[in-house]
């Protein structure tokens, strides 16, 4: 689905499994979650999380947001959150 560096500030997307309806929006969720591996956070069980394991399905859709948990992580390693 994508690839997240593990070591350095970049990382890349690919939009090709994703679905052709909603596909800007489900390329956003997949660079947040890539960019989310970048600052070395894990996959996470909540299946509303951008941080879900991708298990090889495209479940952007029911995707909403970092979960508390993945947006503490974050913001402690300088991200923001210009809504809610
Ligand atoms: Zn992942
Ligand atoms: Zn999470």
């Amino acid at each position: 689905m994508g690839l997240g560096f593990v070591n350095g500030n970049s990382c890349v997307a690919s939009s090709f499994r994703l679905a052709s309806n909603n596909r800007i929006e489900q390329l956003l969720k997949l660079v947040l979650h890539e960019m989310g591996h970048t600052e070395s956070l894990r996959h996470c069980e909540l299946r509303t999380c951008f941080m879900r394991d991708c298990g090889g399905k495209n479940h952007w859709d029911e995707v909403t947001g970092f979960c508390k948990n993945c947006k503490g992580f974050l913001t402690k390693n300088a991200w923001s959150f210009s809504n809610n």
